[in-house]
């Protein structure tokens, strides 16, 4: 990596965290000419090691019953263990929708009676259960995850410990301050100016991400859109704002070279999906030409191009979904594998809880990315917090302290779901 985007980095992180990293990866990060084999070395380590703490369950915590319920658009997942105890959460319902015969057909049916306790494993061994690894993309993962929440959520109440203290050694991040995604693309660069103004106000995020280019290689409208808008931004908010651009996919190599070094130029702090994101070996091309930090990950589903985006330096900055990627517990073994490699985590969020689960995550992990991903709080769930508004009032959020998700959701809105029925004539095998 060059030494110039090291310094970027050093800056993507919040202040203080750099120097709160553990010896290891600032020693890792200083250490860039470790060979690539070594680097794999030390990162399929970091995967053998546990994720959830079991240590704070002193007996089994045998799983009864796993339901999907569903209220017209709305998915919440239930669990209970034997001895009554009971989690719940919400999915991303958007994904959920054309989901959820994966989740009751190919997912439940294989926690039935299994100790919650063995989390980690259940991940593992749930994969290869009825071939589900065929599945492998946000089909797989997006219930997986609304499982593994509702776990955590029963888990965290028999504990009395909130969903990160489960998966993370110590909270470092009490609150996470956020930067305001515009998510506006097909309009001009004016009227993209007009809202994020707005956005950022209502906010009051100290950063901000703006997206440029046409989405997946996609002609963008319009013509000229994104070199207008880059300068435009930098001039309205000033020096002091830290931004931040998604092309989604948009370029080749060439021009994702291109708008990386115009980024550079109008100081933008990462730059983040240059070309699609399955292209490995044209995202770490670039990453090579161009000073700024980059970032990916929102779409990544395997653990092992996650490794190799690391070990190879294709990103700077990794960006796990919690519910496209599987859960917290998927993520958090990112998270490490890049604190390792001094490596920035900035998870993205999707859906309409996923900000909550995503700053649970956050609290935990110490190389978080000094912004994270805010876009506006959802009403659709009601539910009280008794430890957080989970608004971004002075441009932060206070990441819940209660037991589990450290939310309760009305329990008359949970009443009105139904439950989803597995498929009639599927095997259980
Ligand atoms: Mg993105």
């Amino acid at each position: 990596m060059k030494t110039n985007r090291r310094r970027f980095l050093a800056t993507a992180l919040a202040g203080g965290a750099a120097a709160a990293l553990p010896l290891s990866s600032r020693a890792a990060a200083a250490r860039s000419t470790d060979s690539v084999k070594a680097k794999y070395a030390k990162l399929d380590e970091i995967l053998k090691q546990p994720v959830l703490k079991r240590q704070f369950f002193t007996s089994p915590v045998m799983i009864e019953t796993l339901e999907l319920l569903r209220l017209g658009n709305s998915f919440l997942c239930r669990v209970r263990s034997k001895d009554g105890a009971e989690g719940i959460s919400v999915s991303n319902n958007s994904q959920q929708i054309s989901l959820a015969a994966i989740q009751v057909n190919r997912l439940q049916p294989f926690f039935i009676g299994k100790d919650a306790r063995d989390l980690d494993n259940l991940l593992e061994e749930v994969y290869v259960y009825q071939s589900n690894y065929k599945l492998q993309s946000l089909a797989l993962w997006v219930p997986l995850a609304t499982i593994e929440f509702a776990i955590l959520d029963m888990l965290g109440r028999i504990a009395n410990k909130p969903m990160g203290l489960l998966i993370g050694d110590k909270i470092h991040n009490p609150t996470v301050s956020v930067y305001r995604a515009n998510g506006e693309r097909d309009v001009t660069a004016e009227a993209v100016m007009v809202n994020l103004k707005k956005q950022v106000e209502e906010s009051q995020a100290k950063a901000l991400k703006i997206k440029i280019g046409g989405r997946m290689s996609h002609t963008e409208f319009p013509a000229g859109r994104s070199e207008k808008l880059i300068p435009m931004v930098r001039k309205a908010f000033g020096d002091r704002m830290v931004c931040y651009a998604d092309s989604n996919g948009s370029y080749g190599v060439e021009e994702g070279i291109k708008f990386g070094q115009l980024l550079q130029e109008y100081k933008f702090a990462f730059y983040e999906e240059p070309v699609p994101f399955d292209w490995y070996e044209e995202t770490k091309a670039v990453a090579d030409a161009v000073d700024i930090p980059m970032a990916g990950g929102e779409q990544e589903a395997s653990m092992h191009a996650f490794r190799w985006l690391i070990a190879n330096d294709g990103v700077d900055i990794v960006q796990p979904d919690v519910y496209y990627f599987g859960g917290v517990i998927r993520s958090m073994k990112v998270a490490r594998m890049a604190a390792a490699m001094g490596k920035v985590t900035t998870p993205h969020i999707s859906g309409g809880l996923g900000y909550l689960y995503m700053i649970h995550f956050v609290s935990v992990i110490p190389n978080a990315g000094a912004y994270h991903e805010f876009k506006g709080l959802s009403q659709a769930i009601p539910f009280e917090c008794k430890t957080s508004n989970l608004g971004t009032t002075g441009g932060f959020v206070t990441v819940p302290t209660g037991p589990g998700s450290g939310i309760e959701i009305d329990p008359a809105f949970i009443k009105k779901h139904a439950v989803v029925m597995r498929d009639r004539g599927r095997a259980d095998e």
